[in-house]
């Protein structure tokens, strides 16, 4: 198994993934669809996946691995949970979209608002980027303000508005973190760092009065795990409030993951919009934005703010939602993955606090990072050095090798699910406890 190759792009060789990266490269920009998945962050070539089973997935090679990225989050129940796939299938079976409503729609809506008391009324769309985009839209409708407050390292899609210090970017007054971003888009979104409660009153101090909303992730997600102090959320929340501001809760990775009620529930603290994806598609594209009935009801064809959609509400979406959903709550998923989380961690710290470079485990529920920041791991954006950079590389490599796949950034978080058994997690610790064996 440990086959030695040069260069932290060492890699066993997979012709068949090498051969359609190759083939993809050419017809696809940087052969990908999403950029991370290209590799860039770790070196190598990036593996094409053939299919999909519980805890596993199997590469074009016919490799299998032992899969931590779960699609990003949405697979909470594990690769082709049966009772997503017969959902679908039956769904399918019924036709692809109508452009007109059906009922698994409101099947879908009617479990949303149940679990999550903020939101009154939901709207579906096709992914989080758009659920972000339609919520931010429907915020400065109802408050007549344009001024949007993100925070640093926390993603919201790639909505030309809040592509500022998304994720890994830098944190820029303002600044676009993309090329192609229009400055006066950008112009209207102000950039505050996480856990620092005086530099959210100085911005409400100053700007308080345009102030449309606030979004942050309430457990950003997307620069590592930055799980925040409940008083931070908490004066976030009173200084919105007493601003006519909006907040917005962007639960796109917390929601149904954390609790059945997303982070708010977990947090005790209500939001006036949130916005949800991931899990709650069932790996299928989805998005959803929900708020308050006064909030939601300025959206056409009632109220005056456009929005709408092709294949939103899709049915057979709708229907692996529905399922996904229901086998959660059946399963009480919830206990479940915080006894596999908390399980995950008794493993690993030991393994962790042998390692030869500092590596902290970061964890709530179902979510873990492993922050290679030899200061420790921090609760704000706080980037790599180069050194601590390749250090991940290296581990993601070594790892790969053991046939365990992580997300291939040091500032993506893994995901647990519902399909990792108690031999998956010992098997992670051991392949854990030799990459950093061979992590120079
Ligand atoms: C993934 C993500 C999004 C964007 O969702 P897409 O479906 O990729 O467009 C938005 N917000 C958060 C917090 C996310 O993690």
């Amino acid at each position: 198994m440990n086959v030695s190759r040069p260069g932290r792009t060492a890699q066993l060789p997979q012709p068949r993934s090498a051969e359609l990266y190759e083939r993809a490269c050419r017809v696809i920009p940087g052969g990908v669809n999403s950029p991370v998945r290209a590799f860039r962050a770790v070196g190598g070539t990036p593996l094409f996946i053939a299919r999909g089973s519980g805890s596993n997935i199997f590469d074009a090679d016919g490799r299998s691995y032992l899969d931590f990225v779960g699609s990003w989050g949405p697979l909470i129940a594990g690769h082709a949970h049966p009772a997503v796939v017969s959902a679908v299938q039956e769904a399918l079976a019924r036709g692809t979209t109508y452009g007109a409503p059906c009922a698994a729609e409101v099947e879908l809506a009617e479990r949303l608002v149940a679990a999550y008391p903020a939101a009154e009324q939901v709207r579906f769309v096709s992914s989080g980027t758009e659920a972000v985009m339609s919520a931010i839209r429907v915020a400065r409708a109802f408050t007549s303000r344009e001024l949007i407050v993100k925070f640093a390292g926390c993603y919201h899609g790639h909505a030309d508005h809040l592509l500022v210090a998304a994720g890994s970017g830098l944190a820029t007054l303002g600044r676009p973190a993309s090329a192609g971003v229009p400055a006066a888009f950008t112009g209207c979104t102000r950039v505050l760092p996480l856990d620092e409660e005086t530099a959210l009153e100085a911005l409400f101090a100053a700007e308080g009065p345009g102030v449309a909303a606030v979004i942050i992730e309430p457990l950003p997600a997307n620069h590592g795990l930055l799980p925040q102090r409940r008083e931070f959320l908490a004066r976030l929340r009173e200084l919105t409030r007493a601003h006519g501001a909006l907040l917005i809760f962007d639960e796109v990775i917390s929601g149904f993951r954390l609790a059945r009620g997303g982070a708010a529930e977990l947090l005790g603290i209500a939001p006036d919009l949130a916005t949800f994806g991931k899990v709650i598609g069932g790996g299928m594209p989805v998005g959803a934005f929900g708020g308050a009935r006064a909030i939601m009801a300025r959206l056409a064809p009632d109220g005056d703010t456009y929005q709408a959609g092709t294949l939103s509400g899709n049915p057979v979406a709708m229907a692996a939602g529905v399922a996904t959903l229901d086998l959660l709550s059946r399963e009480s998923a919830w206990q479940r993955l915080e006894a596999r989380g908390a399980e995950l961690e008794r493993l690993v710290k030991p393994v962790l606090a042998a390692a030869r470079f500092p590596v902290h485990l970061v964890r709530a529920g179902s979510l873990f990072w492993l922050s290679l920041h030899s200061a420790g791991a921090p609760r704000s954006a706080v980037s790599l050095t180069q050194q601590e950079a390749a250090r991940f590389a290296a581990l993601f490599h070594a790892m790969l090798e053991r046939g365990v796949y992580l997300p291939p950034s040091a500032y993506e978080t893994c995901f647990v699910s519902l399909a990792h058994s108690a031999a998956d997690l010992a098997r992670f610790t051991q392949a854990l406890r030799e990459s950093l064996a061979a992590v120079a």
